[in-house]
């Protein structure tokens, strides 16, 4: 079973909600054009965290608990419901010796320990990307640096990597935050990040931190993964273009919602998120003759397309991809689904480069 550029190929057709009249075509003082960012949607991330549940789910049979959202959005956690997937908040609530998957976000070695004490089978779909920051937190406390976190306060992956140096760690949130914090030693600083954030809001933070703090030292590669730059050069290039901004995603997405941040700051006069089609309201799109869309890393392609038919019932039926980068990078599966319970070696043991 192979699954790319988010199709849920295995679990059959997503059930898309159509709650709302379809929209109607208006007139426009010029042309009606909609330009589709390019990349979008699924990252290699993403794609190897809902595949390893799908496997886990014909490997070993309904249910598969899985910690937290497998990934932040919802159509694919309810379509993943469905199939036999029972998400929980905590390991604590997984019946002692079950199989449990960990989500894209990542873990605390604490949670580790919890489901260990369980007695529970866990297969890690932490991104190979998180996991990186993750050994570069450990790295660095090892080392008696002090961790300048940037990141937002509550979300899954900072709780996980926090949870990797907690007692060297301090969470900057933002720029403001930077003009803020205390440190106990100046010359010996180093920030990492949240994969998920603005590029420029970052370096912002980073700007601010340096003021203060000239040791500061760079991560040894970024932290913000090449997904979320890609997305968001594409849609920098398509705001500036665009009098309305679509941004198919979920609100606990961070990479979905810092597209909605970045179209407003380069051009886009509204910017609106929609976890589906008939979110779409007809008012956003009185007098817009070119509209933007994109979706965030964890979003399958299908609810795009359901988005791109309700602009075309609008009249938007002039489509231009707008392409900044290629994407083709494909993770391997987690290490306890390479090969299924005969021992056969799964097409996706290795990961790679394909062409998307
Ligand atoms: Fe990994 Fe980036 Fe995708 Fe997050 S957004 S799952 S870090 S590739």
């Amino acid at each position: 079973m192979t699954i790319t550029n988010g199709e849920l190929a295995d679990l059959g057709s997503p059930e898309i909600p159509a709650q709302r009249p379809s929209l109607v075509e208006r007139p426009t003082p010029g042309p009606k054009r909609v330009l589709l960012a390019a990349p979008r949607g699924y990252c290699a991330g993403v794609d190897r965290a809902v595949v390893a549940v799908e496997k886990a789910l014909e490997n070993y049979g309904a249910p598969v608990y899985v910690r937290k959202q497998i990934v932040h959005n919802i159509h694919v956690v309810r379509t993943l419901e469905k199939a036999g997937a029972i998400f929980v908040d905590d390991v604590a609530e997984v019946p002692e010796g079950a199989r449990v998957v960990f989500s894209a976000h990542g873990v605390s070695p604490a949670v580790e320990e919890g489901a260990a004490a369980r007695g529970l089978e866990t297969i890690d779909a932490t991104c190979p990307l998180v996991t990186k920051v993750h050994r570069e937190a450990t790295r660095f406390a090892k080392q008696d640096y002090q961790i300048l976190l940037i990141g937002h306060a509550g979300h899954e992956e900072v709780e996980g990597t926090m949870g990797h140096a907690p007692d060297r760690t301090i969470l900057v949130n933002g720029p403001q935050e930077a003009d803020t914090i205390e440190v106990a030693d100046p010359e010996k600083l180093v920030w990492l990040s949240q994969t998920t954030l603005s590029v420029d809001e970052t370096m912002e933070t980073v700007r601010r931190l340096r003021a203060r703090f000239p040791h500061l030292q760079d991560p040894p590669s970024d932290d913000i993964c090449y997904a979320t730059q890609n997305r968001q050069v594409a849609i920098k290039k398509v705001a500036a273009q665009a009098e309305l901004v679509i941004v198919v995603g979920s609100a606990n997405s961070s990479n979905t919602m810092r597209l909605v941040d970045v179209a407003l700051e380069n051009g886009a006069k509204a910017a609106y998120r929609v976890d589906y089609a008939h979110e779409i309201q007809q008012e956003w799109l009185d007098g817009v003759c070119t509209i933007g869309v994109t979706s965030g890393a964890s979003v399958p392609e299908v609810l795009v397309r359901s988005v791109m038919d309700a602009l075309a019932e609008a009249g938007y039926r002039d489509v231009s991809e707008v392409v900044t980068a290629e994407e083709d990078l494909v993770f391997s599966l987690p290490k306890e689904l390479r090969t299924d319970p005969t021992g056969q070696r799964d097409s996706r043991a290795l990961g790679g480069r394909v062409r998307g």
